[in-house]
């Protein structure tokens, strides 16, 4: 009885002392830069239609915690003059506008930086870039284009990729978020592919501490 007893009390203190490093998980930060042109919707219906969806499934395969937070006017980063610019050209001059005004946070593999737009860049007749992120960096720019996008340019930077996105059948077909070249006839899944779940959930236990 005593020997159970002693196990019992060994058992509780080694999750006592497990319990607080899991807690203590350096929060994802997501950081949602909505362009000057965005002013008349608001930070709860730009989350509602392109985050809300995603935050919920990343809830569904991490207990990591996630923070999704707005900053609106900040000159440099949300007036970006992007119609004139490239994709590439885009995501360059946020990137180094992000280096140039945070750069008394701390660097951290888990602040992401994202930049939405109303428009798509890089259009030339039938063709256009939803978005563009830095692989398993820190900045994304994301247009409204579809409520997908956000979702598929973040996943980039948590090391999700197009080889591992999947089209699933569920009376229809859906597209999972990490699908390059969307078809317009296939709905959302709202939701990474298994292989995606497991590279994001590596990335964040792998980055968090
Ligand atoms: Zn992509």
């Amino acid at each position: 009885m005593l020997k159970h007893r002693c196990i019992a009390l060994a058992v509780s203190l080694v999750c006592s002392v497990v319990l607080p490093s899991a807690w203590a998980a350096r929060s994802l930060v997501i950081t949602v830069y909505p362009h000057d042109e965005l002013a008349s919707i608001s930070d709860k219906q730009l989350h509602d239609d392109f985050f809300q969806a995603w935050l919920d499934e990343m809830r569904s395969f991490t207990q990591h915690p996630i923070e999704v937070i707005f900053q609106r006017a900040i000159p440099g980063l949300t007036d970006i003059d992007y119609g004139a610019m490239t994709s590439i050209e885009i995501l360059d001059a946020f990137t180094h506008e992000i280096d140039n005004q945070r750069s008394v946070r701390p660097f951290s593999f888990m602040n992401k930086d994202l930049l939405l737009t109303r428009e798509s860049y890089d259009q030339s007749g039938l063709t256009f870039v939803a978005g563009l992120a830095q692989p398993s960096g820190n900045t994304a720019i994301a247009s409204m284009t579809s409520h997908a996008v956000p979702g598929h340019e973040i996943g980039h930077m948590l090391s999700a990729t197009h080889e591992n996105a999947e089209t699933h059948f569920n009376g229809w077909f859906c597209e999972t978020y990490m699908v390059p070249n969307r078809v317009a006839l296939r709905s959302n899944c709202y939701r990474y592919s298994d292989q995606n779940r497991a590279a994001i959930a590596d990335y964040l236990k792998y980055n968090s501490n």
